[in-house]
């Protein structure tokens, strides 16, 4: 492809807005075009601004892809989720560990087979587009081989994916346990063929402290120590059950957050999913470490974790990115996420202004996951990945848009009452690769086992 323009509202951010709702005119912190362009050049971002100065800036006869009426985001960015439990969305569990026993670990198992692994990543990757969301960071299962079937299905999608194999050598069924030798070569060989491969980066995925030896953890170490760019990913402080465990299995660690500290698992790019049980030292060595927290309210109120408190997290400066975490999280939708994350917050007495919430989305994605050069918004030279939404998605939004007054109405619209159905189109590089006109999904009917319907 060579050049194109994007024509439709624009927004997209530079900085965290905080408590701005928008109506000061001049915000540092966002741009916000109500007839705007983007030129796309060889799938990054050539320009963008005004339609008129768009247009200006394109060479004479550039073909337009026309979205008046609707907005234009940089792609949603889910900062952590399972692909392996996509079968086991909406499994009712008594608590996480429970629901994990029960639905996680036996679903998991499938992904020795590579055919389900790509089957599976096939339908997953189409689940996340049409939700608008262009980057995720993902957990396969303890099987290298689910890793490769992800990647490689990322890869031809050319999307800008991380991901990485379990480490789990404890705690856990016997057919899904590694060692932690087999575990860092497994990671090695995994990093070397895929890290930078393309758009793809590899993340070192201990799946819990919980589910690895000290060894394990010391080898997690090593390797982010030889592969300083690679991300880690893992999950802290979900449940009080899970503290508990954790905090008996380490009995010199100061709070289990201090456990993967002690083993050099803080730093930048690292993720951790939930961050709900934190201590104000915590957070602390978070800010300071630039390690991220993946806030995952669908998740969490399933599973009746808890309330992770996002307006204190913030305050103490760190890095927050929005997750589904499917299949404990509900939905793969971004925007009933971010409904969640909204009433999540107001039970802990904060009401998530909504340009904060898609700068959450976003940008701050983005950064959480090291990634801010090259995606989060629409910066010249960034990668074109973007979302249009849709104002008509239902008769209920098109209803509630027509009494909008202001852009923060009508996001704050598009979160409370948005799913799917507000993804009008999702552009990977600047291409459209799912668009919901042309594209009414046609299920096919459920096969035996491994023909779960999706989408083409
Ligand atoms: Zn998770």
């Amino acid at each position: 492809m060579a050049m194109k323009l994007i024509r439709g509202e624009i927004l997209h951010f530079l900085s965290d807005p905080g408590e701005d709702n928008g109506t000061q005119r001049a915000s540092p912190a966002f741009r916000h075009h109500a007839d705007g362009g983007l030129l796309v050049d060889d799938g990054r971002i050539a320009f963008c601004g005004d339609w008129a100065d768009a247009l200006a800036a394109a060479p004479e006869g550039t073909p337009v892809d026309d979205h008046r009426g609707k907005l234009l985001l940089p792609g949603f960015i889910d900062t952590h989720l399972h692909y392996p439990q996509t079968d086991v969305i909406a499994s009712p569990g008594k608590n996480l560990l429970d629901w994990l026993d029960r639905h996680t670990f036996p679903a998991e198992r499938r992904f020795a087979d590579a055919a389900i692994a790509t089957e599976t990543a096939e339908f997953f990757c189409d689940e996340l587009l049409r939700n608008g969301t262009t980057t995720a960071l993902v957990f396969g299962t303890v099987h290298p081989q689910s890793v490769d079937a992800f990647f490689g299905v990322a890869q031809r999608r050319e999307l800008r994916m991380v991901a990485g194999k379990v480490m789990m050598d404890r705690h856990c069924p016997a057919f899904l346990r590694d060692t932690a030798q087999s575990s860092y070569d497994d990671s090695r060989r995994l990093i070397e063929r895929w890290h930078g491969t393309d758009r793809l980066r590899y993340a070192i995925t201990p799946r819990f402290a919980i589910t690895s030896t000290d060894a394990q953890l010391e080898v997690a170490g090593a390797l982010a120590r030889e592969f300083p760019t690679v991300a880690l990913h893992s999950h802290v402080a979900e449940s009080r059950a899970e503290v508990d465990w954790a905090c008996e299995l380490f009995p010199w660690a100061r709070s289990y957050l201090d456990v993967y500290d002690r083993f050099g698992l803080l730093r930048r790019p690292a993720v951790y999913a939930h961050c709900i049980h934190l201590d104000a030292r915590d957070r602390r060595r978070m800010a300071d470490c630039g390690t991220a927290a993946a806030f995952s309210p669908t998740s969490n109120l399933f599973l009746g974790s808890g309330l992770m408190n996002l307006r204190q997290m913030l305050d103490d400066g760190v890095q927050v990115g929005i997750a589904t975490d499917v299949g404990g999280g509900t939905s793969f939708s971004m925007l009933r996420t971010l409904a969640a994350a909204y009433q999540v917050s107001q039970l802990n007495g904060y009401a998530l202004p909504a340009l904060r919430a898609f700068w959450l989305a976003t940008l701050s994605g983005a950064v959480a996951l090291g990634l801010a050069d090259c995606i989060g918004n629409f910066a010249v030279g960034k990668e074109a990945d973007l979302v249009v939404l849709d104002p008509q998605a239902t008769p209920l939004i098109a209803r509630r848009m027509a009494c909008a007054q202001t852009l923060e109405e009508r996001l704050f619209a598009w979160m409370t009452l948005g799913d799917d159905r507000a993804v009008s189109t999702t552009y990977i590089k600047g291409h459209r690769r799912w668009h919901r006109d042309a594209g009414r999904p046609r299920v096919r009917p459920a096969g035996p086992r491994g023909g779960s319907p999706r989408c083409d």
